[in-house]
């Protein structure tokens, strides 16, 4: 008979379940979820303070967060970029809009010309070693070009977005699947009750940009809805 699937099997002796328990523990602590879009105040758009980010992350389950402000990286004016005093990883990105689409951009750059149309901003970013994820490609307002995926100028797509609806989610993960690209989530938080509603789960350390950026690259990483965003939900 086929053994229950689980960390606690009342079949097994007790010190195997202590030992499963563990090992399922240390995966856990292997892994790292990470919020991978945010916006703070420095977006016209946010309510959200970089101070309230800082002081409520580990509380909504989260090890990291991606600071990805509308079409600047003024954050690093503010933060050190990098893992702070209480062990939460802080990413700076951009989230760049063009008329094709949106992109949450991490390379190694902090400003980008403005106003580049798609194509000539994601080969930029390809060629610097960044990566490029289409951000909420589904969204009614401001959905990403196919073109530019088909073309390979995007690593990632972001198919669960905290301020999507669930069929908008749906549809970008079908289309990621279409694709064959690597699936992440991001809350998408412009206030502070949307930290953390859709984040990504790593199953690599991630204590850099450029440690985001391969492990994004290597598809080690998968979207997750975190338990605090499955209550919000509800
Ligand atoms: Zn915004
Ligand atoms: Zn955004």
């Amino acid at each position: 008979m086929q053994q229950a699937i689980g960390v606690f099997n009342p079949r097994r002796p007790c010190h195997e379940n202590k030992i499963f328990a563990l090992g399922a523990e240390i995966l856990k602590m292997a892994s790292m979820l990470i919020d991978m879009h945010i916006h703070t105040r420095l977006s016209p758009c946010s309510r959200l303070q970089i101070g309230e980010i800082l002081a409520h992350a580990r509380t909504r389950g989260l090890d990291g967060i991606c600071i990805t402000d509308h079409n600047l990286m003024d954050i690093r004016h503010v933060l050190a970029e990098g893992v702070q005093p209480d062990g939460l990883c802080v990413i700076f990105g951009m989230e760049y809009s063009t008329p094709q689409g949106d992109f949450l951009i991490f390379g190694p750059f902090e400003k980008i010309t403005p106003e580049l149309p798609a194509d000539q901003l994601l080969r930029h970013v390809q060629e610097c070693g960044g990566l490029a994820v289409a951000a909420h490609p589904f969204r009614k307002a401001r959905p990403v070009d196919e073109r530019l995926i088909r073309q390979g100028l995007c690593g990632a797509i972001e198919s669960c977005n905290g301020r999507n609806t669930p069929l908008e989610n749906a549809a970008a993960d079908q289309w990621r699947q279409r694709c064959g690209l690597t699936a992440c989530g991001g809350s998408d938080a412009h206030t502070l009750p949307e930290l953390g509603a859709c984040a990504t789960r790593f199953c690599v350390p991630i204590q850099t940009r450029a440690d985001l950026i391969q492990a994004l690259k290597q598809g080690r990483c998968r979207p997750e809805i975190p338990s605090f965003g499955k209550a919000a939900a509800i």
